[in-house]
């Protein structure tokens, strides 16, 4: 798998606004949220604490800080619409199902 890959997500509505991100892992599918200290179309956040600051308003352009770990599956940073892995792929699930190829550290 070739990385950096457009972010496969979609956006978590609540009160019509876009307060965060369910995030597909690149290699299983499974989602993973983020929710957005800043969400789309004001307000206050959903969450209080462990939430990702927000600039862009749709999935081409969208990037979170700080970085993104979904436990057992990625670590990545979302920049600009692009899911940036940025350390050895460990997918547990993908490699349960023996479908991957782990990258060596
Ligand atoms: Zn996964």
């Amino acid at each position: 798998m070739n990385y950096p890959l457009k972010v496969a997500a979609e956006f978590w509505t609540f009160e019509g606004r876009k307060v965060g991100l369910a995030i597909r892992c690149p290699n299983c599918g499974s989602q993973h949220m983020a929710f957005f200290a800043n969400p789309i179309g004001g307000g206050a956040p959903v969450k209080t604490i462990g939430t990702w600051a927000r600039i862009g308003e749709t999935l081409e352009t969208i990037s979170l800080t700080p970085s993104f770990q979904a436990i057992d599956h990625y670590h990545c940073w979302i920049k600009n619409g692009e899911l940036q892995v940025d350390s050895p792929f460990s997918c547990a699930v993908a490699a349960a199902r023996g479908n991957h190829e782990p990258v060596k550290g």
